[in-house]
């Protein structure tokens, strides 16, 4: 390997976690001194947050848009949003941010597991549909990596049994299925504005519904349920303060407007990788559904061990000599096997929700999560950002098929 890397000059990625992999510039600059000299860096009385809530709103085809100050406060809003009787259960999937399942557990609802579909690694009607039960209150989906979910029939199943669908977009800003916005297809859409997602203001979220109660109900929720402009306003149920600052507001409203081409650098990159990657045995590339369009947060590869000797993690340790900081697995492990499910970490030593839970609901054996496991073994994830050029893809690319020349067993 060594000798292969030798051959042509390293170069260095941008990366999503500074300056080199993100869009910000003047408008970001000019947006934040706008808000300081006015004083009012809080959103309730300022107008930064308001103005991109707007936006972001209008941009995605939404009624409504509610900031806060994370995706997982987003998530939590969404599901509060839901109001599920404590012990009801909430399906989700297990390939996911851990900020995406504990919201629900906060809102005493149990995460019912589905399993995905080992190549995409997202949930499908027909992973979904074992787990629905007469306590499911709602389904999660989430758009994996960017890559929209198989909505059509999940949309239709959920519609039947009258359970609202929540999506998880906090990775999927950008993606489209049958033309409409990912996050705008269910009852409410989760946004993520964290370092690392399509937009960032460090830390932030977005909720959105075109369900003027649903809607009304995420707003309270950010807002400690305190009724702002109502006539005898009353903080009218459990909730917390989850507002994003005018500062993050700023940015956020500055950044809105370079999402567009950021996603179609995004895809256009992204292309360019997948036909310079076709043809090698034993290694897929990311494929959208035929209705969806991948708004690639991430590049995620397949990689078959049977054929690649090691696996991904074997791609991952060689792409590292040439300075790609790939993910392989992306997650370490399934959710439901880190402690907080696994030992119940919760509340004290109560254990609370799952002492309500159905025994199917929180039965983690593996194997009842084939597809989980077979898509996580087989994941390797290339981190990807609007900053890439040409000769960036380009390297990568030399660096996946040298790596696959080392590793891939002769047919
Ligand atoms: C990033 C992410 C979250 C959580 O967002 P934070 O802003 O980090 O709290 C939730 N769900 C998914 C799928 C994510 O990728």
């Amino acid at each position: 390997m060594a000798g292969v890397v030798e051959e042509r000059k390293r170069i260095v990625l941008p990366s999503d976690q500074d300056a080199s992999g993100r869009s910000f510039g003047e408008e970001e600059l000019a947006e934040l001194t706008r808000v300081v000299r006015s004083g009012i860096l809080f959103s309730p009385k300022g107008t930064a947050v308001k103005a991109f809530e707007r936006a972001f709103a209008s941009s995605l085809g939404a009624s409504q848009a509610v900031a806060c100050s994370s995706g997982s406060a987003a998530v939590h809003a969404a599901i509060a949003a839901i109001d599920p009787e404590p012990g009801d259960e909430i399906v989700t999937t297990a390939i996911t941010d851990m900020g995406a399942l504990t919201p629900i557990l906060y809102q005493g609802a149990i995460p019912v597991f589905a399993d995905v579909d080992p190549r995409s690694l997202n949930v499908t009607a027909a992973t979904i549909a074992p787990c629905l039960s007469q306590r499911t209150r709602a389904i999660v989906v989430t758009h994996l990596f960017g890559n929209p979910c198989e909505m059509a029939p999940i949309l239709e199943m959920a519609a039947a049994r009258g359970v609202p669908v929540i999506e998880d977009a906090a990775q999927a800003l950008g993606a489209t299925y049958d033309g409409r916005p990912a996050g705008t297809l269910g009852a409410l859409g989760c946004f993520s504005l964290q370092q690392g997602k399509h937009i960032t203001t460090g830390e932030g979220g977005v909720v959105v519904s075109s369900d003027a109660a649903l809607g009304r109900r995420a707003f309270l929720f950010v807002n400690k349920a305190w009724g702002y402009g109502d006539e005898n306003p009353d903080h009218y149920f459990l909730a917390l303060n989850y507002r994003m600052s005018e500062l993050q507001g700023a940015v956020a409203a500055a950044q809105l407007p370079k999402l567009a081409a950021g996603v179609a650098r995004r895809i256009e990159t992204a292309g360019m990788l997948t036909a310079l990657l076709a043809g090698l045995r034993g290694i897929a590339t990311p494929q959208a559904p035929a209705r969806g369009v991948h708004s690639f947060w991430r590049y995620c590869l397949r990689v078959d061990p049977g054929v690649v000797r090691g696996g991904a993690q074997a791609m991952a340790a060689a792409l590292k000599a040439w300075g790609i900081a790939s993910a392989p697995r992306y997650i370490v492990k399934p959710a439901f096997a880190c402690e907080v499910f696994a030992r119940r970490r919760t509340f004290g030593a109560s254990g609370f929700p799952f002492t309500l839970a159905r025994p199917e609901a929180v039965d983690y054996r593996p194997e009842r999560f084939p597809g989980t496991y077979a898509g996580l073994e087989g994941a390797l994830v290339l981190p990807w950002n609007e900053r890439l050029e040409e000769e960036h893809v380009d390297y990568i690319a030399t660096a996946v098929r040298a790596a696959h020349a080392a590793l891939a067993e002769r047919p």
